[in-house]
């Protein structure tokens, strides 16, 4: 099977191995995720288009995200950039409860209803600029930001909670460094990762961040 042949060659084979990670990367029908024409490529080692200038993330990095944010049932998280829903089922699989924001209505619409056929109960969605996180639901233990910022939101540093990770790609243009940010009490300890090529993150206007 396509996804069991994803999950060994592209994700065990770099050395991902959280079994939770494993085992929502095993149940999540990516090709649920991807515009129909490109079904047949969505076990491919590639992001892949998912509409307005938009791209659906490499199988490996969304798992080596996921396991960056230390899976566990009883964390709250809160994910920037819903783009196809992908990531969010991802993290709904492993975590108790995940708030996602896109700026983008159409996308946001889409794997809204995308969440509700599927049966993912534990996701929130809003559309909304995400550099300004979900107040609302504040703090959360973990915070996943799926596109590029030019350095790291204060509004998202001020919502997570002290212990909590931020997982973030972060530099202009196409020179990114995916980093783990840690709050501590009173400091903020950042670690990089690897070098990451995601889509900016940008405000209503569409200015990048
Ligand atoms: N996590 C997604 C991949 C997202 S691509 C998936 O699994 O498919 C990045 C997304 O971030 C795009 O859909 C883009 O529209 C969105 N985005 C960009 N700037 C944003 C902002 N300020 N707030 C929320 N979403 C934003």
């Amino acid at each position: 099977m396509q996804r069991q042949k994803m999950v060994k060659d592209q994700i065990e084979a770099r050395g991902i191995n959280n079994p939770d990670v494993l085992r929502a990367m095993l149940r999540v029908e990516r090709e649920k995720f991807v515009p129909a024409k490109l079904k047949n490529d969505a076990y491919g080692d590639y992001p892949l288009p998912i509409g307005e200038g938009q791209t659906i993330s490499q199988p490996y990095i969304v798992a080596l995200m996921t396991q960056l944010l230390g899976p566990s049932k009883d964390k709250k998280i809160l994910e920037i950039g819903t783009g196809s829903g992908y990531q969010a089922a991802v993290l709904s699989e492993i975590f108790g409860e995940v708030y996602t924001i896109e700026i983008i209505p159409s996308l946001a619409e889409k794997a809204k209803k995308r969440f509700k056929e599927l049966g993912y109960l534990n996701i929130y969605t809003k559309t909304g600029d995400g550099y300004q996180g979900w107040a609302e639901h504040a703090p959360y233990d973990g915070i996943i930001v799926t596109c590029a910022s030019s350095d790291i939101p204060q509004p998202l540093k001020d919502q997570l909670k002290v212990g909590g990770k931020m997982v973030i790609p972060v530099g202009s243009g196409y020179a990114q460094q995916l980093e783990v940010v840690t709050k501590n009490k009173g400091r903020y300890v950042k670690r990089n990762i690897v070098p990451v090529m995601f889509v900016p993150m940008k405000n209503e206007k569409g200015e990048k961040y």
